[in-house]
């Protein structure tokens, strides 16, 4: 890892010195988002049907499953996974359904209690950073309990690694449609490959002393590893402990320190916070990134002249990293 994460580690330490101390108001989830994404299909047809938590992982779902599954997706877009509460319907969805499959090291708040009494009926419960192998991931010190850091999507190649125990749950329940599955499921190795491919030749063409974000919170730690950005998250890597006026404090001095040219606003997040530093900083907003949720659904993103759904995990990096390297030109 590179000099970022001491960076980031210090400014965690203090969002965790300091938890009890002051806090900003406005940090809450938008809880009236949730229910827009709960439409589970009505007409299912006797379809096996797929619940995922976030939405990055219906995307994935969805597209290895084609039309061969009823899938839903509990959280909307722009809803904060780490402050998500399930309402009554959502229990009744995961209740009905026959394989859920959610991020797990702790993204999801209270979901991964909900889960383990289904996986005992004989359900298909997968937590996809969970199945991922460990030396691949972040493992953060101090304070996230033993769990290693969640947003293992930022990095295109690892989330790649996703597609495999998805892939099997999907024929275990529809080996009748295994053939098709696979053929998806290579398909879309595909596209995350030209998408990798295409995130490096974009920060390749950035001056190396430029390559620095800060952001809301932790959520870039994979993606700064994975493609060489130094990032550094005001609030740790759970957004369920605000950031107190010191962490506003210790960010601002960083931005003068390091030089930080960009500092960025995330959808899933209060813009509150960033505001306030950049602000406080005297520097520009950066944009707005997807962090912990893929953008609305058909909002299209033109990029050099291609057009991309934000509502997909391949349009929502597409989005971040256009908005990254503008940034930092
Ligand atoms: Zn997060």
């Amino acid at each position: 890892m590179k000099a970022s994460s001491h960076a980031s580690r210090g400014i965690r330490r203090l969002a965790v010195a300091l938890a009890a101390g002051l806090v900003l108001g406005g940090l809450t989830g938008c809880g009236d988002r949730d229910s827009a994404a709960l439409s589970h299909p009505e007409s299912d047809g006797g379809r096996p049907r797929i619940v995922a938590t976030t939405t990055m992982l219906a995307d994935l779902v969805r597209t290895l499953a084609g039309e061969d599954f009823a899938v839903a997706s509990l959280m909307a877009p722009g809803v904060d996974p780490h402050t998500y509460e399930m309402p009554a319907r959502a229990i009744a969805l995961i209740r009905g359904a026959d394989a859920v499959i959610y991020n797990g090291h702790l993204l999801e708040g209270k979901i991964p209690d909900l889960l383990a009494p289904l996986a005992s009926q004989g359900k298909h419960v997968l937590a996809v950073a969970e199945s991922l192998p460990a030396e691949s991931l972040i493992h953060p010190d101090g304070d996230f309990a033993g769990h290693a850091d969640p947003h293992v999507w930022g990095d295109v190649r690892l989330w790649k690694s996703a597609i495999a125990p998805v892939a099997d749950i999907l024929k275990k329940l529809r080996p009748d449609r295994a053939d098709a599955i696979a053929a998806r499921a290579a398909a879309y190795a595909g596209e995350l490959d030209a998408l990798d491919a295409w995130i490096r030749q974009q920060i390749a063409s950035l001056p190396e002393a430029n390559r620095l974000i800060m952001t809301s919170h932790d959520a870039f730690g994979y993606f700064g590893r994975a493609y060489g950005i130094d990032v550094i998250g005001v609030q740790g890597i759970s957004t369920a402990t605000e950031a107190g006026l010191a962490d506003i404090v210790g960010a601002v001095d960083l931005i003068r320190q390091r030089g930080v040219r960009a500092i960025f606003v995330e959808s899933s997040v209060s813009r509150a916070v960033i505001e306030r530093i950049a602000r406080d900083a005297g520097v520009s907003v950066g944009g707005e990134l997807y962090s912990d949720s893929t953008g609305p659904a058909g909002n299209p993103v033109t990029i050099g002249g291609e057009t991309w759904d934000a509502g997909t995990y391949i349009g929502m990096m597409r989005h971040n990293v256009s908005v990254i390297v503008e940034a930092l030109r």
